[in-house]
């Protein structure tokens, strides 16, 4: 792809995917105009990367639609102070985004090959604000908890208890709970001390492995 085809591939997204379905937040609107997408498929596919569409990137794993990714992050709201968790790396797309909106980014990948050449792409666009791990992230972070916010990328059968106690008290859980084509987005966060939980819509993600996941911890998905 040249440079101005990605240029104008990506304010098309911007345009035609975000902003005309209704994301309306300027800074998750910026930082998905600065994160250049098709650096983080797999070569083959980067002529796709702006395509109103999840992308495979290896593992049976994807990128998720940029659409998805917009709403999550404007439901989860990350200010510039904030600190994040994000469960499930996969490409690091959404990661780069969050580096963006919030001062520390967390993000967890069950598969090592996916997290390591996530790691290769941030460092080479000079991300520095993101901390990058292999492990079962539906157990969370705890040593670098409490988050703000913790988004997760991969769909739970509900919400592990150990992922609610690592919030801060006025911390937002953004996560697609429920299994195959019956998930929603959920939003939990503290209302007056109460766990409050919002809906924005059914979606459809991968499924969450480990411990609080589908599968037992020790067993990997895909191939
Ligand atoms: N937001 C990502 C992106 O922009 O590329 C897409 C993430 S993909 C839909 C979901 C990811 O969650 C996969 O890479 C999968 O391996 C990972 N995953 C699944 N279960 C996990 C677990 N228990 N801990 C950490 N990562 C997990």
């Amino acid at each position: 792809m040249s440079h101005m085809n990605v240029e104008e591939a990506r304010e098309r997204m911007i345009v035609e995917q975000l902003e005309q379905r209704g994301i309306r937040d300027p800074r998750v609107l910026a930082a998905m105009r600065a994160v250049p997408r098709h650096l983080f498929v797999p070569p083959e596919l980067a002529e796709h990367a702006y395509e109103d569409t999840p992308l495979p990137i290896g593992f049976s794993q994807t990128i998720s639609q940029p659409y998805m990714v917009a709403l999550m992050l404007e439901v989860a709201a990350p200010q510039p102070y904030e600190r994040v968790l994000e469960v499930g790396t996969g490409s690091g797309y959404q990661t780069a985004v969050l580096a963006q909106l919030a001062a520390e980014v967390y993000s967890i990948e069950y598969i090592e090959e996916l997290h390591e050449r996530a790691k290769r792409t941030l460092a080479e666009l000079g991300i520095k604000n993101c901390w990058l791990r292999v492990g079962d992230g539906s157990e969370g972070w705890p040593e670098a908890a409490p988050f703000d916010v913790i988004v997760v990328t991969a769909a739970m059968p509900g919400v592990p208890r150990p992922l609610i106690e690592q919030l801060t008290p006025t911390g937002r859980l953004v996560a697609p709970i429920g299994v195959e084509e019956l998930q929603t987005l959920v939003r939990i966060q503290r209302v007056n001390g109460r766990l409050q939980e919002e809906c924005f819509g059914e979606c459809r993600f991968v499924k969450m492995v480990g411990k609080y996941g589908f599968s037992p911890p020790t067993e990997k998905q895909g191939s």
